[in-house]
């Protein structure tokens, strides 16, 4: 079967159509600037990138283009619509309502709503592309895949707040988690590398990117993780603060005379290595930038990865065990540097690592000795690929 992932944000929708058999995307594309102006980048698997500049004014315009460039005679994939076999969209929230992926109905689409104050920049831009695509192709069936929804299995004193309980129960304030598509795929992959047995297994994934968490999976089930009610929770990232003390807020607003939602703004875009190091959110620039002898630089990459190894060796106690630990996402697939000043602190677990097969970028590997009692595996995450075969296994 031939499955369209769609993840739609506010302003712009990537997709990729996987052909579920071979499990290779046999084409993958980016529209930007809907609702400005538009611009849909377009690669058909070993083929040239292609570039349309057109008007999108809205989402539903941007998945016509996209339609338009797969069954395009020059750079399409396939001959018709009609070998679309299943649409799976990509959705942030699911609340306490979405445990897993579930097939789109109406019903669906009312419960994605309930959720969006939950993720009220991203289930909104989610719900317009399920709703453009049940317009433009209404026979194909659609499955929602949530990011919160690997982590519904974390238990109540991993997920309540110190907080009034009454803020739970009327409002549903919770840890939830994110990233949860990929903290799945990368988890299974590990336990397959390793050669562990699913029901006796503890792994830490490291989702490290521009966004990042990390996951205690025990027994193939997410038990913890770092990011909380919003994406905001957790480790220092590109441009988000992490967790920091929440009085922080009220400080900051008081005295820079700023309102709440501007301090909100201020951990949310101009913080994290962004913010501490003053040069970049880009771990590149930070390494280059240091290499030339900026200490903020450096300190911002060492602030980031001791946060890291605190969280991963509290997710050890709170598994009281690990046996792989599993680097993920832009940097975490490609960042030798850091993964090897995470594994740094990580001696008291018998971690070694080797320094020559931690020389690589982007592929699957064990980068750890032989010898080491714990893994350390780097895996790729694929989550249109994680997306696309949760799609087949429901329709
Ligand atoms: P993601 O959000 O998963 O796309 O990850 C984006 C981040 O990964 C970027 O901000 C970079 O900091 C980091 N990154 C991507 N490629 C590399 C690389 N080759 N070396 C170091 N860091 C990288």
């Amino acid at each position: 079967m031939k499955v369209l992932v769609i993840n739609c944000g506010s302003s712009s929708l990537k997709y990729q159509l996987i052909d579920s058999e071979s499990e290779k995307a046999l084409a993958v594309g980016l529209c930007e600037r809907i609702g400005i102006d538009g611009r849909l980048n377009h690669t058909p698997a070993g083929g040239e990138k292609v570039v349309i500049n057109e008007t999108m004014d809205t989402h539903e315009t941007a998945i016509k283009l996209v339609l338009e460039a797969l069954t395009d005679n020059n750079h399409g994939v396939i001959k018709s619509l009609d070998e679309i076999g299943a649409v799976g969209h990509r959705v942030v929230h699911g609340g306490e309502k979405f445990a897993s992926s579930t097939v789109i109905t109406d019903e669906v689409i009312k419960g994605i709503e309930e959720c969006n104050d939950l993720a009220p920049l991203h289930n909104p831009a989610n719900l317009i592309g399920i709703n453009a695509c049940k317009s433009l192709m209404p026979n194909v069936p659609m499955v929602a895949v949530f990011d919160t929804a690997f982590h519904q299995t974390m238990p109540a004193k991993a997920y309540l707040y110190g907080i009034p309980y009454e803020y739970y129960e009327k409002y549903k304030i919770r840890r939830y988690g994110f990233h949860g598509t990929s903290h799945s795929y990368v988890a299974t992959r590990a336990i397959d590398m390793v050669g562990l047995d699913k029901d006796n297994s503890k792994i830490v994934v490291c989702h490290l990117g521009n966004g990042a968490s990390v996951t205690a999976v025990l027994n193939g089930k997410s038990v913890d993780t770092s990011m909380g009610l919003t994406p905001l929770e957790g480790l220092i990232m590109g441009t988000r603060s992490g967790s920091i003390d929440p009085a922080i807020i009220e400080f900051i607003a008081n005295k820079e005379n700023k309102s709440i939602e501007e301090v909100m703004n201020i951990l949310n875009k101009k913080s994290g290595v962004l913010g501490l190091s003053g040069v970049s959110s880009d771990f590149r620039d930070l390494e280059n930038a240091a290499t030339g002898g900026n200490e903020r630089a450096k300190l911002a990459t060492e602030v980031f990865a001791y946060r890291v190894a605190r969280y991963i060796g509290s997710y050890v106690a709170a598994m009281n065990g690990v046996d792989a630990i599993a680097f993920t996402a832009g940097l975490g697939e490609n960042d030798k540097n850091i993964r090897a000043s995470v594994s740094s602190y990580l001696g008291f677990l018998g971690i070694t690592i080797d320094y020559e097969k931690n020389n690589i970028r982007g592929k699957e590997s064990i980068v750890s000795t032989e010898d080491s009692k714990v893994k350390v595996c780097v895996i790729p995450t694929n989550e249109e690929l994680a997306i696309a075969r949760e799609t087949v296994a429901l329709i």
